[in-house]
């Protein structure tokens, strides 16, 4: 197990942040946490995870360790006519795994291409894009829990999946670590979703027609044209979730926003566009000092260059609460805050 005294995760975060660690734990496999976690010094106590690092802000310095999971690998496990189940280490570039099941002819998580991260956290909120979740393709995962550094097996039924949600966010937040996750993808029937009317769009404009492979194309090219690349300007993709509000409330709001999308959700609810209600209060391409909203993409939160996580977290509360005036609605970040003492 690599250990490193005092590391910079600038490379480890999508927001590009300094900040110091003054212990990384680099897991390279699964003996690597049982030692971590059992290690003399309780160095796991802290238990701050990272994988990708594409869905967190480092609102503070590290006081302590951090563990990032490096174990990566599919195996299949079993097959019939129409399906294949693989197990995926938690470790693996979740669009590696995507690019592997697209080659192979495997359906089901084409429309999830070009979203960074690792597996093994791609159930925790649970992820989504052009109207796929990754719960319709998930049959169970393993996990190691801290308090009694036993395995075990969670069949999806347990996860409690809902919008950028699990048991991770909730009861089992910080409870415990994602192994690996089994997925049970299509081999011939593949159920194309083509329901966004920018992919089919796309997908006319390249002169094909809908399969895997040229939906997962369409959309890495239409996320390519609209979200910054990380590499160049750190963010971490959509920093709020989208509003879920009841449809009475949406009566309420289009009396004074008679042009406020949205869009049926389930359970008689409805989702808002939270990087609409950002724009409308004027601050798409907005930025203070290095902590800005994108200018293509309101909803997305940038770190131009030298903000610190603790600048970006109050902007970030400055856009929250210029929507909450403005539209009554309380934005949720989507993204883990990290070390917040007070917000
Ligand atoms: C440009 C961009 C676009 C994005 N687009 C989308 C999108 O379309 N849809 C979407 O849903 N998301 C999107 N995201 C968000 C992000 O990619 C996903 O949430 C991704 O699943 C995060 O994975 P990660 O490995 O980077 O997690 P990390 O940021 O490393 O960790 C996330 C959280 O999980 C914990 N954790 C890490 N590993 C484990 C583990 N193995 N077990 C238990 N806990 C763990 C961490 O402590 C942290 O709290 C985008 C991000 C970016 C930067």
């Amino acid at each position: 197990m690599r250990i490193k005294q005092n590391a910079n995760l600038k490379k480890y975060n999508t927001f590009g942040l300094n900040c110091i660690a003054e212990r990384l734990f680099h897991l390279e496999n699964e003996v690597d946490l049982v030692e971590y976690h059992q290690h003399q010094n309780g160095y796991a106590k802290q238990k701050l995870l990272f994988s990708g690092g594409s869905n967190l802000l480092l609102c503070s310095e590290i006081k302590g360790t951090v563990a990032r999971i490096e174990w990566d690998g599919i195996k299949i496990l079993s097959e019939t006519e129409q399906d294949i189940l693989v197990e995926v280490a938690a470790g693996h570039s979740w669009h590696e795994f995507v690019l592997w099941a697209i080659e192979n002819g495997y359906g089901g998580i084409e429309n999830l291409s070009l979203i960074p991260g690792h597996v093994g956290t791609a159930p925790i909120q649970n992820i989504g894009a052009y109207g796929v979740e990754v719960k319709s393709s998930i049959e169970s995962l393993r996990f190691y829990r801290w308090e009694t550094g036993e395995t075990e097996v969670l069949n999806n039924n347990v996860c409690e999946f809902g919008y950028r949600t699990s048991v991770f966010k909730t009861k089992l937040r910080n409870k415990g670590v994602i192994l690996s996750v089994n997925f049970k993808l299509t081999k011939n029937e593949h159920n194309l979703n083509t329901k966004y009317g920018s992919v089919i769009d796309e997908i006319n404009k390249m002169g094909k027609i809908p399969s895997i492979l040229n939906i997962s194309k369409a959309i890495i090219s239409i996320r390519s044209a609209k979200l910054p690349d990380p590499k160049n300007i750190g963010n971490s993709g959509s920093f709020f979730k989208n509003p879920i509000i009841s449809k009475n409330t949406l009566i309420d709001l289009r009396e004074k926003h008679k042009n406020i999308p949205f869009y049926v959700h389930e359970n008689a609810s409805v989702k808002l566009s939270a990087g609409w209600l950002i724009e409308m209060s004027g601050w798409k391409g907005k930025s203070h000092g290095d902590a800005g909203m994108h200018d293509k993409q309101a909803l997305v939160l940038v770190n131009h260059g030298n903000a610190t996580g603790e600048e970006l977290w109050d902007f970030a509360k400055e856009v929250k609460e210029d929507v909450y005036k403005n539209f009554n609605i309380n934005l949720e970040p989507e993204v883990n805050l990290i070390g917040l003492v007070n917000n």
